[in-house]
């Protein structure tokens, strides 16, 4: 049995699997530069969104939630 080396399916006969053989196909077609472009485009930018939306959910949480509840640092002066 081999490992398919794109995405480690076990396989009896081929080196790839047929997933990856579609795959193979496609860079046939494109080159692996546009294919490359284009799949690090789409996944690191949703990556990217992603990262962006948790710091900015975590900014506006610890900005509302830093100081409540401590006397004298909550806002309210006493
Ligand atoms: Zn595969």
């Amino acid at each position: 049995m081999f490992a398919c080396p794109l995405c480690n399916e076990w396989l009896y006969v081929s080196a790839l699997c047929n997933k990856c053989e579609k795959t193979k196909n496609i860079v046939s077609c494109y080159g692996i530069d546009k294919v490359n472009t284009a799949l690090t485009s789409f996944f690191l930018r949703e990556e990217e969104k992603v990262d962006n939306k948790v710091k900015n959910e975590i900014t506006t949480r610890s900005k509302a939630h830093k100081h409540k509840g401590i006397k004298g640092l909550d806002g309210e002066i006493k």
